[in-house]
């Protein structure tokens, strides 16, 4: 759906000159204005939610999204790079005990942790990574951060050049709350990341509440 232009057919045509007039107003609703069923309906619906024209709110009903705001929204995924939004990352070496990446997340108030060996990114940590090895009883001072990260080959990151809506997009597809931003560094032939920034749904969020104020 990235951007490109969706031609709809004539009912759905007609869909969204009855919710203009009408909105907010009920799939049943509209669905009686063409004399069809709301199961009838129902793909033209969801296609027409899918590519941003309408959206609903539950109980209340259908909208019209003003195309010229979606444009601006468009603008706002597109060009605005993760560098611009995101925030300091939060490290620790993968031998710091849970314990103290624990203490860590509360100091920094963030709720990933990236671990890095010989300051490189090597794992990433969460809050309930942390909260399964306390509630399996294991000594939290003795236990190193390294033995329960989630590590590479299957950390998720970016670089700071990427546009917002790749990180959108990834946030939402591995169900993940935040991903961190590298550089990469080729030392004798190998590739290794450096960790410069964190880009999260806190740091997202905030973004666009900056837009609106
Ligand atoms: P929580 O586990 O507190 O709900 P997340 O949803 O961010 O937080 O993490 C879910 C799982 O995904 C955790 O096991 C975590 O280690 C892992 N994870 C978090 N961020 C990433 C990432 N960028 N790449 C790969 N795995 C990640």
């Amino acid at each position: 759906m990235r951007g490109e232009t969706v031609e709809f057919k004539d009912r759905q045509l007609e869909i969204i000159e009855i919710v203009k007039e009408h909105q907010p107003i009920t799939s049943e609703h509209i669905a009686s204005f063409l004399n069809l069923t709301r199961s009838a309906i129902r793909s033209d619906l969801s296609i027409l939610t899918m590519s941003g024209v309408l959206t609903a709110k539950p109980k209340v009903g259908y909208y019209y999204i003003e195309q010229d705001e979606k444009e601006k929204i468009k603008d706002v995924f597109f060009n605005v790079k993760v560098s611009d939004i995101m925030a300091i990352p939060v490290v620790v070496d993968a031998k710091t005990s849970i314990y103290d990446t624990i203490v860590a997340m509360f100091l920094e108030d963030c709720g990933t942790v990236y671990v890095t060996k010989e300051g490189y990114l090597q794992g990433v940590v969460s809050r309930k990574d942390l909260l399964k090895i306390c509630i399996g009883g294991n000594d939290t001072n003795d236990t190193p951060v390294g033995i329960i990260m989630t590590r590479m080959p299957n950390i998720i990151y970016m670089t700071a050049n990427e546009p917002l809506i790749d990180a959108v997009e990834k946030i939402i597809k591995h169900q993940i709350d935040g991903i961190p931003v590298v550089e990469e560094r080729i030392i004798d032939k190998q590739s290794f990341l450096k960790v410069i920034g964190r880009v999260s749904k806190t740091s997202i969020t905030k973004h666009f509440y900056d837009l609106y104020k």
